[in-house]
């Protein structure tokens, strides 16, 4: 597709009131603005990662007026927030203005390399597209109003829906853009509202991941990190671009390739990482497993699996071995469409060259089976000992910057912070760390509801929420058919964009249905904009994390410190500052904030540092305290690049960012855990096993570890997560000190509140949660051992009565769930073309930020859909042609053509990150005045099915069908 210069994105009206603007509205085009406005545009302009070399600096436009004095320039250490890679940047400050930015040279994970995101992360700062006061819809105008009218208004509203139909009818959903404490304050802030109608992204991007990975081995993260995938010796990654979602990373892949390593791509598209791939096979969308189980097949066939490994650390690979039998080479190819050569070419790299990593991303989460392929994929590296290595593990790319954080702080319907469950023993812990009474958080909840299919009582404190995903049902679904006493009324939009998710045409009903529909947010989002609403909408504008300080998680565990670059501009507040003011309102903000200082109506960041310190010891978020933290981020240069290791200097040999787990208190000074799993370390220097997590034996089969230990252990076998009774038995009880004993009596590694267990433990060279086998087998979820079913909506019937879906749910998570009386329709006649989606460099999520910021609008204008030359010339389509894409539940974008070979024959591809245009008709009319994105477009989530992963709930992104037509 050939993309038109740009001209004028922006509405005439809304281009007066800026300069910026006003140079969109005037003659100059986008690229001469650049040029007179001193806007350095040969960093942007590049997707992929850039060397030192060919970075310039960024400065701001004079004509905005932001540098006329000559004061001092302040230099201030940040993070991009665009996405999980967590790029240092150092921001230039001068009279509290941010006049220019440059890439962190020093910084242990860029490397003075930055995306288009990043290099243009000064505009999200200082964007003139930002939602600049609190409004609300009057009669179908947007009024502007005063903060303290807003949050009355809006805590009036949602304090009555609550009164009549009950706190389970209030959906928080937050965010993914939160600090790690402000992700904290949320789920704390929701707990205490009475629900757990709360959750973010993660659901939709790496839930099934998140319940995969910790079902197999222990932790549901990353397991080692973007640098130490330069000690690879071969690279596979499946259903991810990471050239494009994730750009730095690729200076660590091309690293490692360049030393030698094999780089393989699996991706129904050949996308920009393709291109860099030794060996590139597409699979048809959908069939992760098959193809699994195909390399499997040879790696059987040839012994090439790691026998002593798999003794001694995994439990049930015989019964893997038998489904893998089902996937000779004829029987993949037929499912997969890749022949027995790609197959068996791929297998063999990958055990000729170890340790591999294994990188995955949405292309592989956003299924039906997501679960199964996350759980497949990790089968894979244990049976080829590829896990607890440096070069090795797998290598899971999380999306925005904070999805990590905001998921280990359980922001999700289904846990409280640290992945605690949602247990009576889970409350009572965190309402102890809280310092609330249990009865008292208990009374703010509903009682008692009744399931959906078995009508009998639950209680809705320990049963878990609905999910993002599905809150469109949750507001529309018969309520006598949900688990909850009511319909969703009111939704609080927290920093989240609609548009990245399924059946939009739904999701408008939904909107339009609601009582009151609130949106925090630094831009107004789609959520303002995709409904015929005339009142009921309020938006907040929050500020960005540029305007605050905390700390993120990158996808690799390491927790980085944020500067506050400025103050919030315009009206906007900080998230944790407008959860305490509507706390205040609704009668609980002494208890939010019982240990945490509060000035001005703004909770201590530091402060909730150390109270989520006393009670994340699950995961180990409780060595990183506000002190330590500061300091990484003071010695970003101290930093090896590869092992991500201090290098003498202050914190010579501990890990950068203290990666999770980081156990005991702050005062134990644990180094953090870089690569996870990996026994050749104590566990005082990072070292770890698999977690005992699933009990000790399975039909009479050790589930511990066989003399496999971390380094230095005093127990050179498996063994249980540890527990008062278990220390004692070892004799190990006299190693606490008195006030320890005290605080550990009756509790075990995770309730301990004094770390006594953890750190006592430790000392004697064991893990605290344990030292198991990892498990090949699920027995909990609906596929023990993962197994292909074919889509909800699949091109090949020939395939369904073989590989079926699931049977029709009356209640998971809180709603009737359909799976096989949508799959045994058959759609593919009339909707022949599969549809997936992915991600463009130029935009992230939903895209409302990006496309606001002009120097990324310039690079990419238009929605589109990529398909094959085979299907546009039989559709008589051609490249640049405006075309419908139509989803077989009604949904239908009007988008522009791109013809090409990256999609095979029969699929097209649509990235998901656009909005502001619905079903061929323009909303920019609809955005406050001056808060309306340069770029609008469909959103491809129209067209987009239904469906959703047997375990989490997770929405089928990546394959669905369509079909094509001229517009
Ligand atoms: Fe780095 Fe990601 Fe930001 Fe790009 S978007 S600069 S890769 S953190």
């Amino acid at each position: 597709m050939k993309l038109v210069r740009k001209q004028a994105g922006a509405r005439p009206a809304a281009a007066a009131t800026s300069p910026v603007a006003a140079f969109l509205g005037a003659t100059v085009d986008r690229r001469a603005f650049l040029k007179s406005s001193g806007l350095a545009l040969g960093a942007t302009a590049l997707g992929a990662a850039l060397g030192p070399t060919m970075m310039r600096r960024a400065s701001a436009a004079t004509d905005a007026g932001t540098h006329a004095s000559n004061a001092a320039v302040e230099i201030k250490r940040t993070i991009c927030s665009h996405c999980s890679v967590g790029c240092g940047i150092y921001a230039e400050v001068q009279n509290g203005v941010w006049v220019g930015q440059e890439p962190a040279f020093d910084h242990p994970f860029n490397m003075g390399a930055h995306c288009a995101k990043g290099a243009s992360i000064r505009e999200h700062g200082h964007g003139e597209r930002r939602l600049k006061y609190p409004m609300k819809l009057v009669d179908g105008q947007w009024q502007r109003i005063s903060w303290d009218t807003a949050l009355s208004e809006v805590s009036a509203r949602l304090l009555k829906i609550r009164e009549e139909s009950g706190p389970d009818a209030v959906y928080w959903l937050g965010s993914a853009k939160h600090s790690n404490e402000q992700a904290y304050l949320f789920r704390k802030f929701a707990s205490m509202w009475g629900t757990n109608n709360v959750d973010h992204q993660a659901r939709i991007c790496h839930s099934t991941t998140v319940a995969g990975v910790a079902n197999t081995w222990g932790y549901g993260a990353m397991t080692n990190s973007y640098n130490d995938i330069a000690y690879a010796k071969s690279i596979l990654m499946i259903g991810s671009n990471a050239a494009e979602a994730h750009p730095v990373s690729m200076q660590h892949i091309l690293r490692a390739k360049e030393d030698g390593a094999k780089l393989i791509v699996i991706d129904p598209r050949f996308t920009r990482t393709a291109a860099h791939a030794d060996h590139y096979v597409r699979i048809r969308p959908g069939t992760d497993v098959p193809f699994i189980w195909g390399l499997l097949w040879h790696v059987f066939q040839n012994n090439w699996q790691d026998d002593s490994f798999l003794q001694q650390r995994v439990f049930g690979m015989d019964e893997v071995r038998k489904e893998v039998e089902k996937w000779p080479p004829a029987e993949v190819e037929r499912v997969t469409g890749v022949q027995e050569k790609d197959v068996l070419a791929v297998a063999k790299l990958m055990a000729e060259h170890r340790p591999g990593t294994f990188v995955w991303c949405m292309g592989g989460t956003q299924h039906t089976i997501g679960n199964n392929n996350t759980r497949a994929y990790c089968i894979f590296q244990l049976a080829l000992g590829n896990m607890g290595k440096a070069g090795g593990g797998t290598n899971i790319f999380r999306g925005h910057d904070n999805v990590q954080g905001a998921t280990d702080f359980g922001v999700l319907a289904d846990s409280l912070p640290g992945y605690y469950g949602l247990a009576e023993g889970s409350w009572k812990h965190w309402a102890k760390v809280w310092g609330v009474d249990y009865e008292w958080l208990k009374a703010r909840f509903d009682p008692n509801a009744y399931d959906g299919g078995s009508g009998k009582p639950v209680k809705p404190m320990e049963t878990s929420g609905i999910p993002v995903s599905r809150w469109i049902d949750g507001v529309l679904e018969d309520k006598a058919l949900m688990t909850q006493r009511d319909n969703v009324r009111g939704m609080v939009f927290w920093g989240h964009a609609p548009n990245s998710q399924t059946r939009g045409t739904e999701m408008k009903k939904a909107f339009e249905k609601l009582d009151t529909l609130v949106i925090v947010d630094p831009y107004p989002t789609v959520s303002a904009v995709m409904h015929e609403r005339r009142d009921g909408v309020y938006l907040l504008p929050a500020a960005t994390q540029f305007e605050t300080y905390g700390s993120v998680t990158a996808s690799n565990r390491s927790v980085q410190w944020r500067e506050q670059v400025i103050a919030p501009l315009f009206e906007s507040r900080p998230d944790h500052t407008i959860l305490y003011q509507l706390a205040k309102k609704f009668g609980y903000a002494d208890e939010l904030c019982k240990n945490v200082k509060v000035t001005n109506d703004e909770p201590s960041i530091e402060d909730l540092v150390r109270e989520y310190n006393r009670g994340m010891w699950t995961i180990g978020y409780t060595g990183q305290s506000p002190e330590r933290l500061k300091a990484h981020q003071k010695n970003w240069h101290t930093f090896n690049t590869r092992t991500l290791r201090a290098e003498g200097g202050p914190l010579d040999r501990e890990f950068y960012g203290l990666p999770w787990p980081c156990w005991g208190t702050p005062e134990m000074k644990h180094p953090g855990t870089a690569n996870l799993y990996d026994t050749s370390l104590p566990v005082a220097d990072g070292g770890l096993c698999f977690r005992a997590n699933f009990g000790v034996e399975r039909n009479g089969v050790n589930l511990l570890a066989e003399h496999s230990y971390p380094a230095g252990s005093e127990i050179e076998d498996g063994y249980p997560e540890f527990d008062d009774k278990l220390v004692k038995k070892l004799g190990w009880w006299d190693d606490l000190t008195d006030a320890e004993k005290t605080a550990a009596e009756g509790k075990n590694w995770k309730t301990d509140l004094s770390g006594g267990i953890q750190r006592v433990v430790i000392r004697h060279g064991c893990a605290p949660f344990g030292n198991a086998k990892a498990r090949c087998v699920v027995w909990n979820f609906p596929d023990p051992v993962p197994i292909h079913r074919e889509p909800l909506y699949t091109s090949r019937r020939d395939l369904v009565g073989q590989y079926p879906t699931y049977a029709d749910r009356k209640a998971y998570w809180r709603l009737p769930t359909r799976y096989a009386s949508i799959q045994q329709q058959d759609f593919s006649q009339d909707f022949p073309i599969i549809l997936t989606s992915g991600r463009l460099v130029e935009y992230e999520g939903g895209g409302d930020e990006t496309r606001s910021n002009p120097w990324l609008a310039e690079l990419q204008q238009h929605m589109f859909v990529e398909l094959n030359p085979k299907d546009a010339n039989d559709a008589g389509i051609h490249d640049g042609q405006d075309v419908w894409v139509e989803g077989p539940e009604g949904g239908r974008i009007r988008v522009k053509a791109m013809v090409t070979r990256r999609v095979a024959p029969g699929v097209a591809f649509t990235p998901f990150h656009f909005g502001g245009r619905y079903q061929g008709k323009d909303l920019r009319e609809r955005y406050p005045q001056g808060c309306d994105p340069y770029v609008l477009g469909e959103s491809c989530n129209v067209s987009m099915t239904y469906g959703y992963d047997s375990v989490t709930a997770m929405q089928e992104t990546k394959c669905s069908l369509c079909r094509i037509k001229p517009a």
